[in-house]
C-alpha cells in the first residue's frame, strides 16, 4: 500500500530507471528491489512549507518533528536565543533544555535528537564550513551529549530552511523523515523493507530520493545500523556523494549513543535534499572578505601540508608514529604509549591503502580533505564477506583505539572493524576503549572462555574481537553485555562475577559514562583535566594540551594549565557554536606561526575566523567576543549537567590509568622515568623501595595534583570549590536566565 506522494515520485522514477539502470544485471536487481522498497513505503503525515531563505548565515526558523503523533511544526527562533546561543550546539542545548525535564530518560519519547550546523556552516570559500552538531540525551552517561559530524546533511538542512531540526517522540514502526528542500515538504513515511546497514541504506536512499543521477550530491542521508539497537554506543553516519569517486562516503556523529537515541525513535533514517549549493545560499555580508581568507589558506595548504602533517594523503592518520614516538599511543588498554609493532599501522602504511588522487573534502570547498578512505576493499568476514566496498577511514582514532590499544597491529583487521562499526551504527572510539578494557579484564581473570561464550579475547587476538563486533551487532551472546559500554560492564562484572570495583575503576577508560578517546594522557595533567573535567565525557574536541604541556613545558604552573583550560575549551566549542571543522584551524599553520607571540593559538587562524563570522552574520565582533560566546554555551552545558543530577566535582574524578601506572608491570615498563619524578618531584627516595611501595606514593602525588588542578581551574572558570558556576559570574557573562539560576542556586557555597 503506497500513497500519492510515493506514486509520483514513482512515476518520475520510470524514466530515470529506463535511462540509467541497465548497465548490468546486478545493478537493475539492485534498482528492482530499490522500487520494491519505495512501493511498500506508508506516507504517515506530509507537511507543506514555504522554504525561508538565509540571511546572513541564519533562516531564524526551527522545524520540529514529532514522530509520535505524526506532527510538525516551524518555530521561530527568538532573538534572545540567536544572541546567546549563536546556533549549533548552542541551539540544540537550548532546545533539548526546553523539550525536557530533569528526569527525562534518553529513551523516552520527550528526549529530542536535535541536529543544527550553525550560522557560517555551508558557505564553500573557505575550509571545513559544513559540520553539525547533534544533541541529545545521551545513554551512555544519562546527561546531554553532543557530537558533530561533516558530510553535507547540516548545510543541507539550511538550504532547506531551517537553522536546526528537533526529532520529538517515538514511531510505533520504522520510519525513514524527508525533508525536500525543493519542495518544500516533510513527509514522514513508514518504512519496513530497508535494511539498516549504513553504507547500503545510504546507497539505496540517495537513489531512491535522488532526482538524478546527476543530482545524487543533493541528497544527504542520516542513518545508523543494526549495532544502535542492541549497544548503548551507537553512533549516526551523515552521508554526501562522492561524484568522483561515484559512492557515497559516510561521516560520523560518534560520541554519546546519538545513534542508539535515533533507532530507539524507531528512525531508521533522514533524508534532506536541496536543488543545488550555488553562488552565496548563506547571503553572508562580505563575500569578498571570506574569499580573500580563503584564497590565502588555500594556498597554506598547498605550500605546507605536504612538510608538515600530510592531511591531504595521510588524513588524521599522519598522527600515528608522532603519538608512538611520544609515548602517547595507546597501548593495550593504555597501559603502555608505544609498542615496537607500531611501525606496521603508521601513517606510511595508510597511504599506501588510502585512494590518492581524488579529492576527499566532507564538505564542499574544504582543501584540507583528510576524509581519506581504503578504496576498494573486499570485506572478509560477517554479512558482507566478498563485497567490495569503500571504508571511509581509518582515522587516528580508528587506527589507534582498534589497533595498538587492543594489541592488534594488523591494518587489515583494523580497516575490517573500522567498516564494521559504520556500517553497524557504532562509535569506533568507544568501541575501542571498550574492547581493550575487555581484553585487560580477560587477561587478568575477570573474563574467561565461559563468561565470553568461547572467545579468547587477548590483547592481539584480532579474529576474536571482529566475532565480538558481530555479536553486539545481532545483540547475541557476550555481545550483549560488551554493547552496554564500560561503565554498565564494571557494574555487571562487579555483580555477577565479584571482580574488584577498585581495579575495574582504574582501569575502565571512562568519565560520566563516555569511553576515552585514543591518547596516553599520564604524563600531561593539564590533558587529564582535558578529558574529566569535559562536559560531555573525554573526547579530545575540547581540549588537546598534551604537547604544550608535557612536551614544549609551557605551561608549567597550575595557574597556566587552568589558564589552557579555560581557553581552549572556549575556543574550541565556537567550532560547534557556528558550524566549522576544527582541523584547518592547527593541522596546518602558517610558516611563520612559530614566531607570534602566542603560536598555540595560530593567531592568524584565529584572525580568519573573527572575519569570516562578521563576514556572514555582520555581527560586531572579534576574538575575545569568541570566547565570551562559547563562555555562555559551555556554562549553559555545565548548568544542564548539574540539572540532571551530575555537573560536580565528584563527576570530574579520572580513572586512575588516566593519570599514571595501576599495575606493577606498568610501573616497570616506564621504571626509570618513575623513580626520577619520584626523587626530584615528590621528595621520595625509591632507593630499596618495593615496586609496589613507589607506585604508591607516585599515586598519591599524583591524585593530589589533580585535585589542585580542579581547584585551579574551577577558580579561573569562574565556578565554586564544588565546580559549579557561582551566581554573579553567570550574571557577569549573561547566562543568567531565571531556569539556570534556579539549577545553580541550591550548590552556591
Ligand atoms: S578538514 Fe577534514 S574533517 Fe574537516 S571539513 Fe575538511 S575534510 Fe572534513
Amino acid at each position: 500500500m503506497h500513497n500519492d506522494i510515493n506514486h509520483n515520485l514513482l512515476d518520475g522514477w520510470d524514466t530515470f530507471y529506463m535511462l540509467f539502470l541497465f548497465s548490468t544485471q546486478k545493478k537493475k536487481q539492485q534498482y528492482m528491489d530499490i522500487r520494491k522498497m519505495l512501493e511498500a513505503h506508508q506516507l504517515l503525515a506530509e507537511f507543506n512549507y514555504e522554504v525561508t531563505q538565509l540571511d546572513k548565515g541564519y533562516t531564524d526558523k526551527v522545524l520540529h518533528i514529532n514522530i509520535s503523533d505524526n506532527t510538525c511544526k516551524i518555530k521561530d527562533v527568538p532573538p534572545v536565543m540567536k544572541e546567546k546561543f549563536i546556533g549549533g550546539k548552542g541551539y540544540g542545548l537550548k532546545l533539548l533544555w526546553d523539550a525536557t525535564k530533569p528526569d527525562t530518560r534518553w529513551d523516552d519519547p520527550e528526549n529530542e535528537i536535535v541536529i543544527s550546523a550553525g550560522p557560517v556552516a555551508g558557505i564553500t570559500q573557505y575550509s571545513g564550513t559544513g559540520k553539525s552538531l547533534v544533541v541529545t540525551l545521551s545513554p551512555a552517561s544519562n546527561s546531554v551529549t553532543d557530537s558533530n559530524a561533516g558530510g553535507y546533511f547540516g548545510p543541507f538542512v539550511k538550504f532547506s530552511g531551517f537553522d536546526a531540526i528537533e526529532i520529538q517522540g517515538k514511531a510505533k514502526s520504522d520510519v525513514i523523515i524527508v525533508i525536500d528542500g525543493t519542495k518544500g515538504t516533510v513527509r514522514i513515511e513508514e518504512a519496513p523493507q530497508e535494511p539498516l546497514d549504513s553504507h547500503v541504506l545510504s546507497e539505496i536512499l540517495t537513489e531512491m530520493y535522488a532526482d538524478s543521477e546527476e543530482s545524487k550530491h543533493n541528497v544527504s542521508v542520516i542513518t545508523t545500523g543494526m549495532a544502535a539497537e542492541h549497544s548503548w554506543v551507537g553512533m549516526m553516519n551523515f552521508s554526501f556523494f562522492d561524484k568522483k569517486k561515484n559512492r557515497v562516503r559516510l561521516k560520523q556523529a560518534g560520541r554519546g549513543g546519538t545513534g542508539t537515541v535515533l533507532r530507539n525513535k524507531k528512525v531508521k533514517a533522514i533524508v534532506c535534499k536541496i536543488p543545488g549549493v550555488k553562488g552565496n545560499l548563506n547571503n553572508v555580508v562580505d563575500l569578498e572578505a571570506i574569499m580573500e581568507r580563503g584564497k590565502r589558506f588555500n594556498k597554506e595548504i598547498r605550500d605546507l601540508d605536504d612538510v608538515q602533517c600530510q592531511m591531504r594523503t595521510k588524513g588524521t592518520a599522519h598522527l600515528m608514529e608522532i603519538m608512538n614516538d611520544y609515548d602517547l599511543l595507546p597501548t593495550k588498554n593504555y597501559k603502555y604509549g608505544s609498542h615496537p609493532d607500531a611501525y606496521k599501522i603508521d601513517s606510511e602504511v595508510w597511504k599506501s591503502r588510502f585512494r590518492q588522487g581524488t579529492p576527499d573534502g566532507c564538505w564542499i570547498g574544504c582543501n584540507m580533505a583528510c576524509a581519506k578512505a581504503v578504496d576498494p576493499y573486499i570485506v572478509k568476514t560477517g554479512p558482507y564477506a566478498g563485497e567490495n566496498v569503500l571504508v571511509d577511514g581509518p582515522e587516528y582514532e580508528n587506527a589507534a583505539g582498534l589497533g595498538s590499544n587492543c594489541g592488534i597491529f594488523d591494518p587489515d583487521y583494523i580497516i575490517e572493524a573500522n567498516f564494521y562499526c559504520d556500517t553497524y551504527g557504532m562509535d569506533t572510539i568507544s568501541w575501542s576503549t571498550m574492547m581493550a578494557f575487555i581484553m585487560e579484564c580477560y587477561e587478568a581473570g575477570v573474563l574467561n572462555k565461559e563468561r565470553t561464550g568461547g572467545l579468547e579475547l587477548n590483547f592481539g587476538n584480532g579474529d576474536a574481537a571482529i566475532e565480538l563486533l558481530h555479536q553486539v551487532a545481532r545483540g547475541e551472546g557476550f555481545g550483549k553485555i560488551a554493547g552496554m559500554g564500560i561503565r554498565k560492564m564494571k557494574e555487571y562484572f562487579v555483580r555477577e562475577y565479584g571482580a574488584d570495583p577498585n581495579f575495574l575503576q582504574d582501569i575502565g577508560m571512562e568519565n560520566k559514562g563516555l569511553e576515552y578517546s585514543e591518547y596516553v594522557s599520564k604524563e600531561s595533567l593539564a590533558q587529564q583535566g582535558g578529558f574529566a573535567m569535559t562536559n560531555k565525557g573525554p573526547q579530545h574536541d575540547e581540549a588537546w594540551l598534551i604537547f604544550m604541556d608535557m612536551v614544549n613545558n609551557q605551561i608549567p604552573t597550575f595557574e597556566a594549565k587552568a589558564e589552557a583550560l579555560h581557553y581552549f575549551p572556549m575556543f574550541r566549542t565556537w567550532f560547534g557554536l557556528v558550524g566549522l571543522c576544527k582541523l584547518p584551524w592547527n593541522d596546518v599553520e602558517p610558516a611563520n606561526n612559530a614566531e607570534t607571540d602566542e603560536p598555540a593559538k595560530v593567531p592568524e587562524h584565529v584572525d580568519n575566523y573573527v572575519t569570516i563570522y562578521k563576514a556572514v552574520t555582520g555581527r560586531d565582533f572579534d576574538k575575545k567576543r569568541l570566547i565570551e560566546d562559547s563562555e555562555r554555551v559551555y556554562n549553559f552545558q555545565r548548568v544542564f549537567n548539574l540539572r540532571r543530577g551530575y555537573g560536580t566535582r565528584k563527576y570530574d574524578a579520572q580513572p586512575f590509568r588516566a593519570a599514571g601506572p595501576v599495575t606493577l608491570e606498568e610501573y616497570e615498563s616506564r621504571a626509570e622515568r618513575y623513580d626520577k619524578q619520584l626523587k626530584e618531584q615528590v621528595g621520595f627516595d625509591p632507593a630499596g623501595k618495593s615496586t609496589e611501595e613507589k607506585q604508591k606514593a607516585l599515586r598519591a602525588y599524583r591524585e593530589n595534583r589533580y585535585e589542585q588542578l580542579l581547584d585551579a581551574v574551577y577558580k579561573r572558570r569562574g565556578w565554586n570549590r564544588n565546580g559549579v558556576p557561582k551566581i554573579e559570574f553567570l550574571q557577569k557573562i549573561g547566562m543568567d536566565f531565571p531556569e539556570v539560576i534556579e539549577v545553580v542556586a541550591p550548590y552556591q557555597e
